[in-house]
């Protein structure tokens, strides 16, 4: 065990109120790969950042559905992993007010964090575009395969959209707001698994900070808020949050 994990655990201990900030890094080990490195197979050549953009969900339904069919078949078959189940834990035994997400990947929810903010949406509901009806992950894969061009439609003939952020869209701003009061309030930020460098997240650790919070990072590879972190920590997301459960024991 770390000097730096121990002294981690006793600021955690001694806090009033800890919140976690995560993203990509943290659902690397459940195998999911990086949404903007290039694709396989049929999307191989496409840069996602082009097809899940909302001008294509508006003007090519059926191309904007291919791509997002597939990738609704990829991470629904991907499970939580124990960096995800540490959390819970850590939440379940009173040491973690909330857990804020920049991931889409319902993993959080799946693993059972109970106070989640997902900041840029998630997979697990998609909504109707006319009527805001919601529908679930296995029954809008059905709907999708079901209907003839693949885009998946609501009762009322509405066409149905994923309950993500897409690219051209604004981060959801109650979310946001959540996300903001709850960096304001916590002693201890515990980022995780995040570049820190998507905002308005990258921001959050920084609101913590000028309430005189502190900034623990636990990240591979360096971020643009290193200078500013209490505590730093680079090592297995997997490994480093197990030892700080246990440190916490
Ligand atoms: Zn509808």
């Amino acid at each position: 065990m770390t000097e730096v994990i121990e002294e981690l655990a006793d600021r955690i201990r001694s806090a009033g109120s800890v919140v976690a900030l995560t993203g990509a890094g943290i659902s690397t080990p459940s195998g999911i790969p990086d949404f903007r490195t290039p694709g396989t197979g049929l999307w191989e050549n496409v840069n996602p950042m082009e097809v899940a953009h909302v001008d294509v969900l508006l003007n090519d339904p059926a191309m904007f559905w291919a791509f997002y069919a597939e990738r609704f078949t990829t991470l629904q078959a991907v499970k939580p992993n124990p960096a995800h189940m540490a959390l819970v834990e850590l939440e379940q035994r009173g040491l973690l007010d909330a857990v804020i997400t920049q991931n889409v990947d319902r993993l959080h929810f799946a693993a059972g964090t109970q106070e989640l903010v997902e900041l840029h949406g998630t997979i697990q509901t998609s909504r109707c575009m006319t009527c805001g009806t919601t529908v679930e992950l296995d029954e809008v894969r059905e709907l999708a395969s079901g209907s003839g061009d693949g885009v998946p439609r609501c009762i009322c003939g509405g066409m149905i959209r994923p309950g993500v952020v897409l690219f051209g869209e604004m981060l959801p701003q109650d979310a946001l707001f959540k996300a903001s009061q709850l960096a304001a309030e916590a002693d201890v930020i515990l980022c995780i698994g995040s570049s820190l460098e998507v905002h308005p997240a990258a921001g959050l650790p920084q609101v913590t900070k000028a309430r005189g919070g502190a900034i623990a990072i636990m990240t591979q590879g360096p971020t643009p808020l290193d200078a500013d972190a209490d505590f730093r920590l680079g090592g297995d997301v997997v490994v480093e949050l197990e030892q700080l459960v246990a440190a916490l024991a």
